[in-house]
């Protein structure tokens, strides 16, 4: 017969078993000595570098700006990707977006940590702020992924993290379905940013893809009175195949 715990005692009972048993890897089920990854799933993340300083995609040598930045300047000074959207990435991601597993995203972030300590673009930042979900979303969802992963980076930083500053006022097309122009126009008023008095701020989001979205919401910030925007996010997808 079930038990039906309160989720309190789910999650107590939860952290005990874990405590108890030797930490297993969440890609491959080999024991995981650090966090809950092993050695060769850790080398399977594939670090950002070289990329476009404006909009982190991936490029054979480091430029200041990809082509298509030099065509069309983003309004957000620099991007930042801890990782390829590539390899075991593109496996855990999708756990911690769309499967409720936050111990892949608990993951995603003790090992960003090491290296955002490094990252030049904390310099002189006032308050980091999540790419928010529309509220319908966020109720369907339980949670913000890029909220959840930017708590322990903010809390051990440590960065003031705003997660009311920006707001997405209207519900939006699943961007995946779209190609780049239509991703634009689906977006357009998406935002809406609490006032900024000449800020500078890291804006989080989980994956940048073609840029619209993280572009829309800098809008939004520099609309509000942010001074500057920089993008942080955990990974960067490589081109889409044009269409
Ligand atoms: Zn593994
Ligand atoms: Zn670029």
């Amino acid at each position: 017969m079930p038990v039906n715990l309160p989720p309190f005692w789910l999650r107590a009972a939860t952290a005990v078993t874990q405590a108890l048993l030797p930490s297993r890897c969440l890609l491959c089920g080999e024991s995981a000595k650090r966090v809950d990854l092993c050695e060769a799933c850790c080398r399977a993340l594939i670090g950002n570098a070289p990329a476009c300083a404006q909009c982190a995609l991936p490029l054979p040598s480091a430029e200041a700006a990809c082509g298509a930045c030099l065509r069309d300047l983003p309004p957000f000074s620099q991007t930042f990707a801890v990782w390829r959207y590539e390899a075991a990435l593109a496996q855990l991601l999708p756990r911690f977006k769309f499967h409720h597993d936050l111990a892949a995203g608990r993951v995603l972030a003790e090992l960003a940590l090491p290296i955002l300590r490094q990252w030049p673009g904390w310099q002189g930042v006032d308050r980091m702020i999540p790419v928010p979900l529309h509220s319908s979303r966020l109720a369907q969802r339980g949670y913000n992924q890029a909220l959840e992963w930017a708590k322990p980076l903010a809390r051990a930083l440590p960065l003031r993290l705003d997660h009311a500053g920006l707001r997405r006022i209207r519900a939006t097309a699943a961007q995946t379905e779209l190609d780049a122009v239509a991703r634009r126009r689906n977006l357009r008023g998406a935002f809406e940013a609490s006032p900024l008095h000449g800020e500078v701020v890291v804006l989080v989001d989980d994956v940048v893809t073609t840029g619209a979205t993280v572009r829309e919401a800098t809008r939004s910030l520099l609309r509000a009175g942010a001074r500057e925007v920089r993008v942080l996010a955990i990974a960067r997808a490589p081109e889409p195949a044009p269409r």
